[in-house]
């Protein structure tokens, strides 16, 4: 068997989109993934579906994984002939043990490429508003470690030397040891005043800085706190931040929203949280697929062999457009076989996804719930007309109900299932029990049940306890009563019933809770 091949890749800082297009290509071809919960478990949504994944991290029932056991497991997943990513935080050179796991990768004559990342000592402190070098204030610095450990000690450190080696320095792994820290700096040499910043959990939602001088800091932190991982930085340029801090003024900064849309769903709502500073984190509760019975694919092939029949063509969602498609395609049926028939598009996006097809719709009903379709159609639809309506086979009753009762000969075909999706993300009932979610988003009622459920399937008993203090965002309400009659709060809801009134909405309710001023800048 030909040995497979290793990438020591650096995931960046802890925003999954800082990892480099080298390592997300390596990442999407890995078939196993070796990975810690600091190197994002988000980022595995972009390995492949059936990638073996293991976790080397900390769990309560077991300590980390030793770094000789990994190095080892690299190794035997490699003459296996797996392909392998080793997600590391940062960068892997950067106090990352890389030189380890490639040294018994090469004793092995296993073959490995180490791919760099975004390391958290530069991009820590960028992300609260300090550059580590300035024109006028710093033209070199330094990367030190502070060894949080406290059986070692620091006996690689020459204070002496390092001290006043360059304008800016920067400890990882230094929390536990501040104290030692500063006082060091000091009695090598630097003033007292010496501006000082700690930045724990950067570019996360828990994202949070605390500033003052090598006098000062050990209390501050002490009063705020601060516990690690954080980037400790000395030097002039902590000083930038008054002025180009700028993560904490985005609306959504802090927060961290899920989103329980299908996967295939999701980018546009992932994309406006992400955009607005806040951090998505995706847990799809529902994936939708073609129809699988006997009895749905026969009556979709007979309804699509009438279609020079129907005087109309309802389409209530996008995937509605999609899946209709995709029959149109599987049962050979040119779309100009319904050149009779008018096309009428439940909400801006349905209507959209139609137009890039080339149909423009004939009519686009004013609400975006079903009900609106049939006000709509109230004076253009009379007894006697048929009308096709390809949709999901959990899309509600009222439409074709009240067609009927109208005498319209109606025709509903299920193009596509939703089914409960069958990832799972074992770590969210932890971070809800550790207050890490701070909304939840639903966009259809589907996605409440399914939400509920996979809850369940996770080990929470009680999801509805689990979601105290989590802002429920709904989309309109027919998803709202279906979360209340789960037995939710609903805190959210927007005017219009779009993705982009959902995350308005969020935003709006952000603003409420920081009044007028914004959290972070004037550091505690
Ligand atoms: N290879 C990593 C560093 C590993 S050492 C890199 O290049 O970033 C781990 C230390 O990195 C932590 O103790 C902390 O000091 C720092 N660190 C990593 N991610 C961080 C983050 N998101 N926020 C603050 N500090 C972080």
């Amino acid at each position: 068997m030909d040995k497979g091949k290793v990438y020591l890749v650096g995931a960046g800082p802890g925003d999954p989109k800082l990892i480099t297009v080298r390592g997300m290509e390596a990442l999407g071809r890995a078939d196993a993934v070796v990975f810690d919960r600091l190197a994002g478990p988000q980022l595995l949504n972009h390995a492949r579906a059936d990638a073996e994944r293991i976790y080397v991290g900390k769990l309560p029932d077991r300590h980390t994984m030793k770094q000789e056991e990994i190095n080892r497991l690299l190794v035997d997943l490699a003459l296996q002939g797996k392909n392998v990513v080793r997600l590391k935080g940062g960068d892997p050179t950067v106090f990352g043990r890389v030189g380890e796991e490639a040294g018994l990768l090469r004793e092995n004559g296993v073959e490995y490429e180490i791919v760099p990342g975004i390391t958290s000592a530069i991009a820590v402190p960028a992300y609260a508003g300090i550059p580590v070098t300035h024109r006028d204030l710093a033209s070199s610095f330094s990367v030190i470690t502070g060894h949080e450990s406290p059986d070692k000690l620091d006996h690689s450190i020459y204070w002496d030397k390092v001290t006043n080696a360059t304008g800016t320095l920067v400890f990882l792994m230094g929390v536990a040891k501040l104290d030692y820290i500063s006082e060091q700096l000091m009695k090598h040499g630097r003033s007292a005043d010496t501006p000082v910043a700690l930045v724990q959990w950067g570019t996360r939602a828990e994202q949070r800085t605390v500033t003052g001088t090598l006098g000062t800091i050990v209390g501050k932190v002490e009063e705020a706190g601060l516990t690690p991982p954080a980037v400790i930085v000395v030097g002039d340029v902590v000083r930038q931040r008054e002025t180009l801090a700028w993560v904490e003024r985005k609306p959504l900064f802090g927060r961290r929203v899920l989103v329980t849309r299908a996967r295939s769903q999701a980018s546009e709502l992932v994309a406006r949280i992400d955009e607005l500073g806040g951090e998505p984190y995706e847990f799809p509760v529902i994936e939708t697929r073609l129809p699988t019975s006997d009895e749905a694919v026969a009556n979709i092939e007979s309804a699509l062999a009438q279609a020079e029949s129907y005087d109309w063509v309802m389409l209530t969602s996008v995937n509605g457009v999609d899946y209709f498609y995709r029959w149109l395609d599987r049962c050979g049926v040119d779309i100009r076989k319904f050149a009779r028939a008018k096309f009428a598009a439940v909400g801006p996006k349905t209507a959209e996804a139609l137009a890039a097809r080339g149909v423009r719709a004939d009519l686009l009903p004013e609400s975006f719930r079903a009900e609106g379709l049939l006000d709509s159609l109230a004076g253009v639809i009379s007894p006697g007309q048929s009308a096709l309506l390809p949709r999901g086979d959990l899309a509600r009753e009222t439409l074709p109900k009240e067609l009927k009762e109208k005498g319209v000969r109606t025709v509903e075909i299920d193009v596509y299932e939703t089914a409960l999706s069958a990832q799972r993300d074992p770590w969210l009932p932890e971070m809800l029990a550790d207050g890490e979610i701070h909304a939840v988003t639903f966009t259809s009622s589907s996605t409440v049940v399914n939400f509920i459920r996979a809850l369940k399937e996770l080990g929470v008993d009680d999801p509805v306890k689990a979601l105290d203090g989590v802002d429920v965002a709904c989309i309109g309400p027919v998803t709202a009563r279906t979360a209340e009659e789960h037995g939710l709060t609903v805190t959210i809801m927007p005017d219009s019933y779009t993705i982009d009134g959902l995350v308005e909405a969020l935003a709006a309710s952000r603003s409420k809770a920081k009044g007028e001023s914004f959290d972070g800048i004037s550091d505690s």
